[in-house]
């Protein structure tokens, strides 16, 4: 092929014995990372952790920050903050930002959510994002969340994990039984109503009176003792249903990575990891692991809450300088994953405009659906400038978008920050089956975004 057309590199390809070792080395602590989080609050609370052995301090308003500070914003333990300021000028060089989220879809339970029918304990559920429902039945659940008390304190809750914890289920019919399911569309197989979660079999046989001779009271017998907890708190609580197994190396080669919630971890831990690990300190750096991305990016913890800008107001006030200059000049990567190619699924996608896996970091010019609707469409100068930064520094990339025109779309939380009169632009792992229970990206596109993340905040 001539030297004038263009050609994406396949990671795998080029890599020489030195890249793949660290490409693989870094898929480990990605795993761990993984595997200890499957929540946004659990998530918040690892990377706060890891926040403070780095020497980051907790933030708080009306704090003088100079040169050379690390400071983290944990709010509400549900998204998180890491700022790093620079020796340059904030007024003119604005902050470089990067934006993830750490919240996945899942099932939720609801508020009064036990019941009992024929001798079987039960949980109502309501499903948090984008899922399609038949994928998240006959799987092992597992249970996390908090629960806050009747006397107010707090009970994190993680039952399922641990290789001699009870999982949960949902059930779903026997093939010789679903002639009539079957001839459903597949979106209308189960229905919302129908993500029941199968908790318990036993019934308190040592209650005076037959009416409390049931499976829920012996339940909530199991719940006070172990717990301490009540039906009523179940009120006071934000309990999900995640996949219970762990992140495993996927094919013989071991180049991909099976597990729950790539969307959108898979950005968030190179986004910190990139922080912590690049020495320069020249730029005012912001990572930002958002919640409610699922949902709408809405609500305290989601990015589009009023603390993102005052957060940049307070960069802005310590350095004496207008805040409104610092949004001006500052650029984000809006780090989300997007819909890797899958040569078993072809009619959705177009060819030549796809993001391929172990093709490196992939950019999203725009989002959206249906004539780029609801999108913010990057300009060219922007993606200009980081396909020669990436260039410059080595980074593996591609550009890709989210299916053929008209089949279907998505969004990020890209247009809220772009809003804000920032320059933001979506860049992320391809993944595969995104959304399902078990999501799979390529270890070579996990490294390239780190990479990526690296070369944009050095
Ligand atoms: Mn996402
Ligand atoms: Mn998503």
């Amino acid at each position: 092929m001539s030297e004038l057309a263009y050609k994406r590199t396949n990671v795998y390809e080029v890599a020489d014995e030195k890249m793949m070792k660290e490409i693989f080395d870094y898929a480990e602590g990605y795993k761990t990372f993984l595997d200890a989080g499957k929540t946004e609050r659990e998530v918040c609370q690892y990377v706060e952790e890891a926040a403070k052995a780095q020497g980051y301090k907790p933030f708080e308003f009306g704090m003088k920050l100079k040169a050379g500070d690390k400071v983290y914003y944990n709010n509400r333990g549900k998204n998180i903050y890491l700022i790093r300021i620079g020796k340059g000028d904030v007024a003119k060089d604005g902050i470089r930002i990067i934006a993830s989220h750490i919240d996945s879809p899942r099932i939720d339970l609801k508020q009064v959510p036990l019941y009992e029918t024929e001798g079987i304990a039960f949980g109502k559920t309501h499903y948090y994002g984008g899922i399609r429902k038949y994928q998240w039945a006959a799987i092992p659940l597992a249970l996390h969340g908090t629960v806050v008390l009747a006397n107010g304190t707090s009970l994190d809750v993680k039952i399922g994990d641990e290789a001699n914890d009870p999982v949960f289920y949902i059930s779903d019919l026997l093939p010789h039984l679903a002639a009539k399911q079957n001839a459903k569309p597949l979106g209308e197989a189960i229905g919302g109503e129908d993500l029941n979660i199968w908790f318990g079999n036993v019934p308190y046989t040592a209650a005076e009176n037959d009416k409390d001779k049931t499976v829920k009271e012996n339940l909530l017998r199991i719940l006070k003792e172990k717990y301490g907890m009540e039906e009523a708190d179940f009120l006071s609580a934000e309990l999900s249903l995640v996949p219970a197994f762990n992140a495993k190396d996927i094919g013989f080669d071991r180049a991909l990575i099976g597990a729950y919630g790539h969307d959108d971890r898979v950005c968030s831990y190179p986004a910190y990891t990139a922080l912590f690990d690049e020495p320069s300190d020249e730029r005012t750096v912001m990572v930002i692991l958002a919640d409610k991305e699922e949902i709408g990016s809405e609500g305290t913890t989601g990015m589009q809450c009023a603390i993102f800008t005052d957060l940049i107001d307070e960069i802005a006030a310590s350095a004496g300088v207008s805040s409104a200059a610092v949004r001006a000049h500052s650029m984000c990567l809006s780090a989300d994953v997007n819909a890797g190619y899958d040569p078993n699924y072809p009619e959705v996608c177009e060819k030549l405009n796809s993001a391929y896996i172990s093709h490196g970091a992939g950019i999203t010019k725009f989002t959206g659906a249906r004539g780029k609707s609801g999108s913010n469409d990057a300009n060219a100068e922007f993606v200009g400038y980081l396909r020669k930064l990436f260039n410059d520094n080595g980074v593996i990339w591609q550009t890709g978008e989210m299916g053929k025109v008209d089949v279907g779309g998505g969004g990020t939380v890209a247009k809220y920050i772009a809003k804000m009169n920032i320059d933001t632009i979506d860049i992320g792992v391809p993944v595969i089956s995104m959304h399902s229970p078990y999501e799979v990206v390529s270890k070579a596109d996990v490294y390239e975004n780190y990479l990526a993340f690296r070369a944009f905040i050095k």
